[in-house]
């Protein structure tokens, strides 16, 4: 199928970057449960080598299974091309590989999924690179946290722990007016509640692991390239527009265009740093994503049932979902991510931190596992857990104070979900 861009979401989903397999006419894409590729003749190895001709080399880079996922999730954000990569964790480095250097910064928004704080916190200045965490909201926060070292910025577009949801059009400006990238992670929102590129994302990234899997089988992650960045024109991404000696001087941005960051992150990130996704998990995400827009509408009309009646209930004290009208960011989620506000969302017990962890021990339905955007519907403690090591000053900052929980809703029946939120909160609340 040639991937126009006049098919829509539930046709790409299925079918964008898949063909029949030119070998067997196997309908299904195929696990090229293969490590080498073998060459047609010298010249051709010499060719691949050099990058004068595209092709299979060895599954460090390029697998012809990751290689239709690739392009599928490419096609669903709008962008040119994407690298798939081990983890959305590996994502985050990969998009980042290219753009830094010691002694450059990113500037991030500070609400972020835990993971990515404590990377961008703490692992990242093992690369003599940092990153600065200031609030998103703010478009001056962000305008004065840029210098002359900086390289990108960073946000998600429905932040964890969830209910709040980044201005992307804001957010945009600011790195159009500073002439960097920015760099949006689309977990939690996916490309079919929102595509980043449309609201000017130069790059986005993903934990496949995620919805776009969609039932907890595997981890990997991806990087899309809009394709749109001039990466030549300030001379702060050298790696993209200045000779690179691996490959013989070549010039990737002035060679590819468009495709300079994709070729890039296959040719040197995934060489070099080699966080490649398996083809056995190219698959599996492969059978998750034609299915996505069918989950998504799914987790969000329950996320907004749920997230409804928990609000009305007497043992709540409050719900953070982007959702409700209630919530500060209804109005952004209603430019942003009009077809929901995700499935993501916190909760606070008045019966504090005794009713949270009484709560979690109780439910039967829901999970209590460090996960989100499963079939199943998850919840956490994160005073008890993830936010832990955490001040409670620091827990409350972090939108994860002792009476939070976190929900993840999934798309099971939402009268059984509310059956059980029901039961446990009874028990939480020393009613039961
Ligand atoms: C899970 C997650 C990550 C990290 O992805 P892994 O696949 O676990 O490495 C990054 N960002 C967000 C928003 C996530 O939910």
């Amino acid at each position: 199928m040639s991937d126009q861009p006049s098919y829509g979401f539930d046709t790409l989903q299925v079918h964008a970057g898949a063909r029949p397999d030119p070998a067997t006419g196997a309908r299904q894409t195929p696990i090229y449960q293969t490590t080498a590729y073998v060459f047609r003749d010298a010249e051709h190895a010499a060719a691949l080598f050099n990058l004068q001709e595209l092709g299979f080399i060895y599954s460090r880079l390029t697998n012809p299974t990751v290689a239709v996922l690739q392009e599928r999730i490419a096609a669903l954000e709008g962008g040119q091309g994407a690298a798939c990569c081990a983890s959305g964790h590996a994502a985050q480095i990969m998009a980042l590989f290219p753009l830094m250097g010691p002694g450059k910064n990113l500037v991030s928004s500070n609400r972020l999924y835990g993971g990515t704080v404590t990377q961008f916190s703490h692992t990242i200045r093992r690369f003599d690179w940092s990153a600065k965490l200031v609030d998103f909201d703010d478009a001056d926060a962000i305008r004065a946290a840029i210098d002359e070292d900086t390289r990108a910025l960073f946000c998600e577009t429905i932040a964890n722990p969830g209910g709040v949801v980044t201005d992307l059009d804001k957010v945009a400006k600011v790195a159009e007016e500073a002439g960097l990238p920015l760099i949006v992670d689309n977990t939690t929102a996916t490309p079919w509640l929102c595509r980043p590129i449309e609201h000017g994302a130069t790059l986005v990234v993903h934990s496949t692991t995620k919805y776009l899997t969609g039932n907890g089988t595997v981890t990997g992650g991806a990087v899309v390239d809009s394709g749109r960045f001039d990466w030549s024109a300030s001379g702060k991404f050298p790696s993209l527009s200045e000779p690179e000696p691996a490959y013989h001087g070549l010039k990737f941005h002035e060679t590819f265009g468009p495709l300079a960051f994709t070729l890039h992150a296959i040719a040197v990130g995934l060489r070099d740093l080699g966080m490649t996704m398996n083809p056995q998990a190219a698959h599996y995400t492969l059978m998750g994503i034609e299915t996505l827009s069918l989950r998504m509408q799914k987790h969000v009309e329950n996320a907004r049932t749920i997230a409804e009646w928990l609000e009305a209930d007497p043992r709540i004290e409050s719900v953070t979902y982007a959702g409700l009208p209630s919530s500060p960011y209804h109005e952004i989620a209603q430019k942003i991510c009009p077809k929901g506000a995700g499935a993501l969302f916190t909760v606070a017990l008045k019966g504090g931190y005794d009713a949270c962890v009484k709560l979690v021990d109780s439910l039967e339905i829901f999970s209590h596992v460090a996960n989100l955007g499963d079939t199943r519907s998850l919840i956490i403690h994160p005073a008890s857990t993830t936010h832990r090591q955490l001040t409670p000053e620091q827990q409350i900052a972090a939108g994860a104070a002792p009476n939070v929980v976190r929900l993840s809703i999934g798309i099971e029946d939402a009268r059984d979900l509310i059956r059980d939120l029901d039961q446990a909160l009874a028990k939480a609340s020393g009613a039961a």
